[in-house]
């Protein structure tokens, strides 16, 4: 089950990738079952880390100084106001072999905002794009490349070990087209909303250079309660913790 879900997200993904190709009328509504495999929750391997920062350990406030996000093996990670945050860019790639899948507490607040955007009105479907293991990352971003050129693929699509779907916390909306969600209305909404279901919109226009990807109004980031306080400040999630961002270490 879970791997024809998957497998369907990824045909998805293909066919929006193949720009506007909107054969596909039927979407059937994939809802994922919560009785998936979810039950590595995030938090849990954090015990082998042993060099997490002594001196940071309060940072209430944002601040705009350089911040060591540290790395345990699977993510790079730093504290936030409520907890743990991972941190993933072109500086910041997982590990290979981490997969914990969707995150449960993740795909609720999802579902909540998609609940409360078709509620007002909006073009947005039951079908995404959600955790994505390595491997698959591998390979659409190796047809990305081959049909692209690697310099245009990197601009929106991650090398893998660097999406940020492979840690179960991003989302990428549709619309009942089938399409990548880009509605000027509802993209609008989610800007100003994701906050209050703890997600952030991740990569914003005019901030290529800070997140290292072009604007994607459909993909969206789980934070949790912190969302609010980031979404205020108007930074990106690497200003506002004060990490490294932009392009790869070559
Ligand atoms: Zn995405």
């Amino acid at each position: 089950m879970k791997k024809i879900l998957s497998t369907l997200g990824l045909l998805i993904l293909i066919s929006v990738a193949l720009l506007g190709c909107r054969a596909k009328k039927e979407t059937t509504q994939s809802k994922t079952s919560s009785s998936q495999a979810s039950s590595s929750v995030k938090v849990a391997n954090s015990s082998s880390q042993s060099t997490s920062q002594s001196s940071i350990e309060e940072s209430t406030a944002p601040s705009s100084a350089s911040t060591q996000a540290s790395y345990n093996g699977s993510y790079y990670s730093v504290q936030g106001k409520y907890g743990e945050v991972i941190i993933v860019n072109k500086k910041h790639p997982l590990s290979s072999s981490y997969a914990p899948g969707e995150d449960p507490t993740a795909v609720a607040a999802f579902w909540q905002l998609v609940s409360a955007m078709q509620e007002i009105g909006y073009s947005v479907s039951n079908n995404y794009s959600g955790f994505r293991s390595y491997e698959t990352q591998s390979g659409l971003y190796n047809n990305y490349v081959a049909s692209d050129g690697q310099a245009s693929a990197d601009r929106y699509s991650a090398r893998p070990g660097y999406s940020e779907h492979q840690t179960g916390l991003a989302f990428d909306l549709t619309d009942t087209s089938g399409a990548l969600l880009t509605e000027y209305n509802a993209s609008q909404w989610l800007i100003q909303n994701a906050h209050h279901y703890g997600f952030v919109v991740r990569y914003l226009d005019g901030k290529e250079s800070i997140t290292g990807y072009m604007a994607e109004s459909w993909h969206i980031r789980y934070i949790g309660q912190e969302a609010t306080d980031i979404y205020n400040s108007g930074l990106t999630l690497e200003e506002y913790y004060g990490v490294p961002g932009g392009g790869y270490v070559e």
